[in-house]
């Protein structure tokens, strides 16, 4: 059990893909941009024209003069001399790079003039979306870019998805992510649903798909009337944003206690218990962690025995069996289920078969996702370096940080 319970945790966060720009958003902002540029030139042609005798007799300034073609101009002025700011800075600069930052859409927080971490989280989201190092420093090239009249605000949220639409269960693992702006349709939260008595929903704020939710009830319900109660749920929608955190938070871990490791080791290392944003099956809003209150084991519960052999008849499975690690990509998590709905849970469990398989053996081909599902994803492939790691023991507590 000791082996079973290292690096059990890896399952339940999953890995990303990154989708392109929000072409509709970026086409109308364009578009706003051409608008604007359009309505500037002719303000300046007529201000031109009426400036060109006027009383100083002097021509107007070519500098003062806006580019045409140029991008909707800023309301707010950029500091005169570059300075690094981070996270602590003060001053007149941060307050004007918070209000570009608003301008632009983003949430730095109250344009105060104080760089603190409202602001660092901003300016981390600005540079990933304008494709710079996202470390919330703003340098010369974050800032030039901040400033410039074409930075790129938010992505603009994705419809949600019906993620229970397919006639199959939908695979989102390693090779399959989804994408940074997913976000699954119906999503409740779980506390509306769930009776305390039945279920206690650790965080209140943990929501996921109405479907998964009731038939969550209908096997707890079951599973009193067996005798069988004092359940937990410690996870289930995690968004895309929320993952990248867990892993930012365990890749931190790793470097403060392992002194001269480099982040990418710590990355690596990381990975083996946390799955990158976007392959987390969490983001479905169709799986739970489902565990004991009190307690960091589950294997040996009779909670868990329950679980593992009754859940197929509601419609979930146990996402990441022992022995099917080389399959799925994560190390077994007994307390991880998954909904997929009766009839496919039934046939997976009758010829023990996990969700790749499964697909791969009964999915015909034409069924398979094209066009919306990205590229299959090569997995990072473990630097020779991470071998003299030891795995550290893992329980679906830290599995949820
Ligand atoms: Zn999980």
């Amino acid at each position: 059990m000791r082996k079973g319970t290292a690096g059990m945790l890896a399952a339940c966060l999953a890995l990303a893909a990154f989708p392109g720009n929000n072409g509709r958003a970026e086409s109308e902002r364009q578009a706003e941009a051409a608008a604007y540029a359009f309505g500037e030139a002719l303000m300046e042609e007529a201000a031109e024209e009426s400036s060109l005798f006027d009383e100083t007799g002097e021509p107007p300034d070519p500098a003062a003069e806006t580019e045409p073609g140029a991008a909707p101009a800023s309301a707010v002025t950029p500091p005169e001399a570059f300075r690094l700011l981070q996270k602590g800075s003060r001053g007149d600069d941060v307050r004007a790079l918070q209000l570009r930052l608003q301008e632009l859409g983003y949430d730095p927080g109250t344009p105060d003039g104080i760089y603190g971490s409202g602001t660092k989280e901003a300016v981390k989201a600005f540079q990933k979306r304008n494709s710079l190092s996202a470390d919330g420093i703003a340098g010369q090239q974050t800032q030039n870019r901040l400033y410039a009249a074409d930075a790129l605000g938010p992505m603009a949220p994705a419809e949600p998805t019906d993620v229970l639409a397919g006639e199959w269960p939908m695979l989102t693992n390693l090779e399959y992510p989804v994408g940074e702006g997913f976000v699954p349709a119906d999503l409740v939260l779980m506390t509306e649903l769930c009776d305390p008595g039945l279920i206690k929903i650790k965080y209140p704020e943990t929501q996921a798909v109405r479907t998964a939710v009731e038939a969550l009830v209908t096997m707890l319900e079951a599973a009193r009337a067996d005798g069988i109660t004092k359940w937990q749920c410690s996870a289930a929608y995690r968004s895309y944003a929320a993952q990248e955190k867990l892993l930012n938070n365990r890749i931190n871990s790793y470097l403060k206690r392992n002194e001269g490791w480099s982040r990418g080791r710590a990355r690596r290392a990381a990975l083996k218990t946390v799955a990158e944003p976007g392959a987390s099956e969490h983001h479905l809003g169709l799986a739970f962690d489902i565990n004991v209150p009190g307690t960091s084991a589950f294997i040996g519960t009779k909670q868990c025995t329950w679980l593992h052999a009754n859940c197929w008849e509601y419609g979930f499975i146990v996402r990441y069996p022992e022995g099917k690690q080389d399959i799925t990509g994560f190390t077994p998590e007994a307390w991880h289920i998954r909904y997929v709905g009766r009839e496919h849970a039934m046939k997976m469990w009758e010829e023990d078969l996990c969700l790749e398989e499964y697909l791969a053996q009964y999915r015909p081909a034409e069924a398979e996702p094209a066009g919306d599902q990205p590229a299959p994803k090569e997995p990072d492939q473990p630097g020779a370096e991470d071998e003299e790691e030891t795995e550290p023991e893992m329980t679906w507590e830290e599995a949820d940080g």
